[in-house]
């Protein structure tokens, strides 16, 4: 997949800014007159000077400011990294070569007129940490820098976006796009107008995550409602005899036998009939809760709730939730109480949120075997950035186990014996309860070992400041796998010098994952800025992505049916699974590129009801239905109230139905799946029909919010002058709630059929829906 054409090497352009950059010395200058130059450039820059004129003299600053404010020399490369990035490319730049730094320059660059930047990280707590991390450089400047976390109120918010620079994650920027659809006042709305984006970990972001679907509900009493009966009835099948599982273990089903014991205990005459599609959805629901989803892999429970885990970094997501039904049946079936649910208002994925932003930039360790999809998603070269000095990692080759417990104490064995030479080791699992598993073989030989998972979420950043210790042996799932900085020896650099000798990190991963990138971010965490480091994966024919995709398959006979507690000796069985990473990797892109065209036109709609939306919110725009289509009535109306209350009402009135509206057309969106689904097995063109209904709906949605808006006319309360629009439930929802409704980079991650039965965010079931097509397209279904 990777194609030269897509990666651009050719760094001279950016090697001569360098070169110009290096033409100012303002070390003999006073700190003031530094500021003073800042504040030039910002004017030059509101007068319309462009970013790539003010560049040299803008890094020049910059520079300058790093020196004497974090009393670090930015490298190079650094600059290099920095000024490729001002021209909107994607650079690749190994792990730990400063890319936060990087970033400051252009960050600087493109705030100085004053439009705003965000700085999009990998998680709330980069967000943090590089915001105040770079915070003097940009103060000592005049720029305002401000970050944003989970749980921040609006006015916190708000105040941070109002900063020339904003650091965040793709996701909260995202949810607050969102929020702002459900605003009734201008206060509310709390992002300006996007202009410049620098996204880190941009494979991640804008690769792994970006088919997600953010959500945004109002808080309506539950519309799925799990019925305890059916409940009961599903928890009782049997696997195998009841259900069953598709290969891939995503899929589940009912067996005959499932299908008549069904119906005898709920007494139905045919499950199978129209009139029981609800039923079929809600057994659906629960199968998966029951039997597909897995506590403490998939989702945690602490204080009586469910807390969802990031597949992609290991963490507890806060007040995320799976669609409706879905995570009632698993409240069910861990003995809690289903809470009421909201409904979905509004829907976006990463990948469309990201593209709002005018122009964009990206940085990260692994970026060029993405460098097809940047291209292909987002029209971005790859640029690769030499690291400032050699890296030196020993990259060991896999030991291979027929077994998972002979790998298991083989890597229990190998942290033990070095361990015992005081060599650091960082441990990288797939899951929590992998990692709990681990640590339990080693508790009694090594009193110290640190933990990493989504359980301890608060200890995260002195755990990780830690991992370099001498002596230190730290356990994580993936989740210390990206934008963790390790130091030898910790800040201080304690043992530096005795940890380098040892070796440096050693870095084990005790899986490999679905994509090669996520692999080799593991590796990067040992043998940062030209220190030594060592990597090595052990796996075993036992292991997910090997009974997954059926690896089996291709290894000889001859390992088949052993179990030995020795490693393999054959190359075929690796090379089989960097193979199958390979096409794994293939899948997903197709899949995405499908997806991609089946949500171009969901998007524009929702771009045009946005703007329409957010217009009348300003009192720039307004459909003055009632005027128009009852002029009798409304001016017997404004001898009640005055002309401002009705204004007010008006526009709240309005506001409401685009709400409401807009509502229904996800549900609109998601029947046309449905149908896709059917299409596409009588062979027609799925594509067609669904673009058809799409527009129909669109088409309609206007008469639509018509007929509610004249609707609330139609039973208007009015009490001395007051227009009482809370009475009517005229108002938004009482309280939302966020969530993102997982895909996960894995192709076939346990939840993905979730959302094609429940209710749930339309753009989520259309992933789903392809990713099976593509499956089927190749015949593996
Ligand atoms: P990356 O994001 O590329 O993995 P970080 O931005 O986390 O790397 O930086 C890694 C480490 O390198 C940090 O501890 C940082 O302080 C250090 N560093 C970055 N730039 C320089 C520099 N020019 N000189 C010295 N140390 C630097
Ligand atoms: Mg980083």
């Amino acid at each position: 997949m990777i194609n030269s054409k897509n990666i651009d090497n050719n760094l001279k352009p950016f090697k001569k800014t360098l070169f110009e950059i290096k033409k100012y010395n303002l070390s003999s200058l006073e700190d003031s007159q530094i500021a003073a130059m800042s504040q030039k450039l910002k004017d030059r820059a509101v007068n319309g000077e462009t970013p790539q004129t003010l560049m040299p003299e803008a890094f020049a600053i910059v520079f300058e400011a790093v020196k004497r404010t974090l009393g670090i020399t930015p490298f190079d490369v650094q600059l290099v990294a920095a000024a490729a990035m001002a021209s909107g490319r994607i650079i690749e730049m190994p792990t730990g070569e400063g890319k936060t730094l990087a970033a400051v320059f252009v960050a600087y660059l493109r705030a100085l007129s004053g439009e705003g930047v965000h700085v999009l990280t990998f998680n709330d707590y980069l967000a943090k940490r590089d915001a105040l991390w770079m915070k003097p450089v940009y103060e000592f400047l005049n720029i305002s820098v401000r970050y944003i976390n989970e749980g921040m109120k609006i006015k916190e918010r708000k105040e941070a976006y109002d900063a020339e620079i904003t650091y965040v994650t793709a996701k909260e920027a995202g949810f607050d796009y969102l929020k702002n659809f459900l605003a009734y006042d201008t206060d509310s709305i709390v992002q300006r107008v996007f202009h410049f984006a620098v996204i880190d970990e941009a494979d991640s972001i804008l690769i792994d995550e970006a088919r997600i679907p953010l959500v945004i509900a109002g808080d309506i009493p539950s519309m799925v409602e799990i019925e305890k009966k059916i409940f009961n009835t599903v928890s009782t099948l049997e696997k195998e005899i009841h259900f069953d599982t598709d290969e891939y273990a995503d899929n589940i089903f009912l067996t005959e036998k499932g299908v008549a014991f069904v119906e005898k205990d709920l007494k139905l005459n045919n499950l199978y009939d129209e009139k029981n599609i609800d039923i079929q959805a809600k057994i659906n629901v629960i199968l998966q809760a029951q039997f597909l989803l897995k506590k403490d892999v998939d989702y945690i429970v602490k204080n009586d709730e469910i807390l969802l885990v990031d597949e992609f970094t290991g963490r507890i997501m806060k007040n995320r939730q799976w669609p409706d039904g879905l995570h009632a049946a698993v409240e069910l079936k861990e003995g809690l109480i289903p809470k009421s649910r909201g409904i979905v208002m509004n829907t976006i994925t990463l990948q469309n949120f990201l593209k709002l932003y005018p122009v964009i930039c990206g940085m990260t360790g692994t970026a060029c075997s993405a460098a097809p999809e940047f291209r292909e998603f987002y029209n971005k070269s790859v640029t690769v950035i030499p690291p400032n000095k050699p890296g030196i990692r020993i990259d060991q080759p896999d030991v291979i186990f027929t077994h998972k417990a002979a790998k298991f104490a083989a890597i229990a064995e190998e942290i033990r014996r070095v361990h015992a030479t005081g060599r650091p080791i960082l441990a990288g699992t797939g899951s929590i309860e992998e990692s709990e598993y681990l640590a339990g073989m080693l508790i009694a030989d090594i009193k110290d070992i640190s933990v990493l998972n989504a359980k301890k979420d608060e200890e995260e950043a002195g755990i990780i400041s830690n991992a370099g210790m001498l002596s230190a042996v730290t356990i994580s799932t993936n989740m210390a796998g990206r934008g963790v900085d390790i130091h030898l020896g910790g800040r201080e650099a304690i043992d530096h010098a005795k940890i380098c000798a040892l070796g440096g990190l050693y870095v084990i991963g005790t899986n490999r994952y679905e994509s090669v990138r996520i692999d080799n971010q593991l590796r990067g965490r040992a043998g940062r800025q030209g220190d030594p480091g060592e990597s090595r994966f052990f796996i075993s024919l036992e292991d997910n992505l090997i009974v997954k995709f059926r690896i089996n398959d291709v290894i000889p006979d001859e390992y088949k049916d052993i179990k030995q507690n020795r490693p393999l000796q054959n190359s075929a069985v690796n090379k089989a699974i960097v193979h199958t990473q390979r096409v794994v990797e293939g899948q997903i892109f197709d899949s995405k590129l499908t997806l991609s065209k089946y949500s171009y036109i969901a998007d524009d709609q929702r771009k045009i009801v946005h703007k329409k939306r957010e217009n009348i919110l300003r009192g720039i725009d307004v459909l003055s239905v009632f005027e128009k289509t009852d002029p009798d009535s409304y001016r017997e109306l404004l001898n009640q109230v005055s002309e401002n209350e009705y204004l007010r009402a008006q526009k709240e009135i309005e506001l409401f139905a685009m709400n409401k509206c807009w509502a229904d057309h996800l549900l609109i969106i998601e029947s046309a799946l449905d149908g896709v689904q059917i299409i596409s097995m009588a062979k027609g063109d799925p594509f067609l029909h669904y673009n058809q209904k799409l527009i129909e709906g669109f088409e309609k949605l206007e008469n639509h919010i018509q007929e509610v808006i004249l609707g609330i006319y139609g039973t208007l309360i009015v009490k001395d002058g007051h227009i009482d629009l809370n009475k009517m439930g005229v108002k938004g929802p009482s309280s939302t709630r966020t969530y993102l409704v997982h895909d996960g980079t894995e192709l076939q991650s346990s939840m993905n059929e979730i959302a094609v039965s429940a209710v749930a965010a339309p753009m989520y079931t259309l992933y789903m829906l392809f990713t099976r097509f593509m499956r089927r397209d190749k015949g593996e279904t």
